[in-house]
């Protein structure tokens, strides 16, 4: 007998059909034996609803107050989906009980939208598991010292059942969603996408931070300092398929490079449309301007992803770097009011309609010529590179943003990835 942890995403929550065969999955496991425990996603489209809602009262500011009751509104989504699990496992026969984060405690810092977890209690779960019942836990969502209600992320469910594996030491934490494992890239691009048995846990915490939703970045992070066993999974199988067979579909997060692994040198590409482009044109060549203007920057609270500093040319050079698009406004406003004035930039431009392609693969550290095989696939369907970043495991490029998926269907092409390593 084992504790696991499942999780369910909004798409396998998305009405009372699906949810009975959620249900019916999770009655399977503990008739085998097994301690369960599920966190769900609300609905599909729910979180999106009631964000909908508020901004219909009042636009999106950055403002405490406002965020706090984002998030009390949005934490509604996973507390009705929870309760209904529980129902239709009560109706499957099942003792079982759905709890808010707060009633557990799922303890978070204060940043209200994006909220990081500090700590669980386990003592109710344990209490409940011990006496039979399947434990529910809302995803998304948990509390912080004053007792508000936060939200962990878009996403953020994933965080919550990997976090509460973590907590209970659970033998393994199972992610069911709508496609049945992690493939070489989002398959809803590229069709010829291939499911992979195996990913490394840093290729997916590259993966994730580069744009793959499949998994919100900070699950797995929590995998990885915890050592939380990792599955991604179809929640569209027949609920009643072999147990066995089931744990043993999708696919594993791996801490170890064992014999099973994929050889591949790029083992994916992700992808991102949430970043914006800013350059200042004309800025003096002189020590101390990137900090003078990455400084501000970083002082109103906002993150630089990739940079970029041209040559100069008579003493003047050009200087660009990418934000979230949620900052793009406010990073312009800053650079026009203060920064450009001060530094005696000749103009500041910006540019929302890029987007990010990387591939990624952990055999690139052993392997050259790879960042050069990405750029001539480019340049042979004709796409521009704004800016590229590299690291141990990825490289990035920006381009425009209406390229996007030529890009990933070309690089998927260049590196063979619909087709098995050798
Ligand atoms: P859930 O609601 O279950 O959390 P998400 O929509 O958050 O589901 O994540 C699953 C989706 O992630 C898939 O439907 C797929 O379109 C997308 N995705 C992006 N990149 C990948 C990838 N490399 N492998 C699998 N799915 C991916
Ligand atoms: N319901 C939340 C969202 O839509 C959390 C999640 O689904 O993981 O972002
Ligand atoms: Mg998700």
């Amino acid at each position: 007998m084992a504790l696991i942890v499942h999780k369910y995403g909004g798409t396998s929550m998305g009405s009372t059909e699906r949810i009975r065969n959620v249900a019916k999955r999770v009655a399977k496991w503990s008739r085998a034996g097994h301690q369960m425990v599920v966190v769900p996603s609300a609905m599909s489209g729910e979180t999106n609803r009631l964000l909908a809602l508020a901004k219909e009262l009042a636009p999106a500011k950055a403002d405490d107050a406002y965020h706090r009751e984002l998030d009390q509104l949005a934490a509604t989504g996973e507390q009705a989906s929870s309760a209904l699990l529980a129902i239709a496992l009560q109706a499957e026969g099942l003792a079982s009980v759905s709890y808010a984060g707060w009633q557990v405690a799922i303890k978070t810092n204060s940043a209200y939208t994006k909220a990081r977890i500090e700590s669980i209690d386990d003592a109710r779960v344990r209490a409940d598991l011990a006496a039979g019942k399947v434990v529910i836990i809302t995803g998304f969502q948990g509390v912080d010292g004053q007792g508000h209600v936060t939200t962990l992320g878009r996403g953020g469910s994933d965080t919550s059942a990997v976090a509460v594996a973590a907590a209970l030491k659970a033998q393994e934490c199972l992610i069911y969603t709508d496609v049945d494992g992690v493939y070489t890239t989002d398959p809803r691009v590229v069709p010829e996408a291939r499911r992979l048995k195996t990913v490394s846990f840093e290729e997916m915490l590259e993966m994730a931070s580069l744009g793959s939703k499949v998994l919100q970045i900070r699950s797995v992070e929590f995998a990885g300092k915890y050592r939380v066993p990792l599955r991604v999974l179809s929640s569209f199988t027949p609920w009643d398929i072999d147990l066995q067979e089931e744990a043993k579909s999708g696919t594993l997060i791996s801490f170890e490079e064992d014999e099973n692994m994929e050889q591949a040198v790029v083992s994916g590409i992700a992808f991102n449309r949430d970043e914006a482009k800013i350059s200042l044109l004309g800025v003096p060549d002189t020590p101390g301007i990137a900090s003078q203007i990455l400084g501000a920057v970083a002082q109103a609270n906002i993150e630089v992803d990739m940079i970029i500093q041209n040559v100069s040319h008579e003493g003047k050079t050009d200087f660009s770097f990418t934000v979230h698009r949620n900052d793009f406004a406010r990073a312009i406003d800053l650079l026009k009011s203060v920064v450009a004035a001060k530094l005696g930039a000749r103009e500041v431009i910006g540019d929302a309609k890029i987007c990010k392609v990387s591939i990624v693969g952990i055999g690139m550290r052993s392997h050259v010529g790879v960042a050069s095989k990405m750029f001539r696939a480019l340049s042979e369907e004709g796409i521009n590179i704004q800016m590229i970043s590299t690291s141990e495991i990825k490289t990035s490029v920006v381009i425009d943003e209406k390229y996007m998926e030529l890009a990933v269907r070309a690089l998927h092409k260049a590196f063979d990835l619909d087709q098995p390593p050798a």
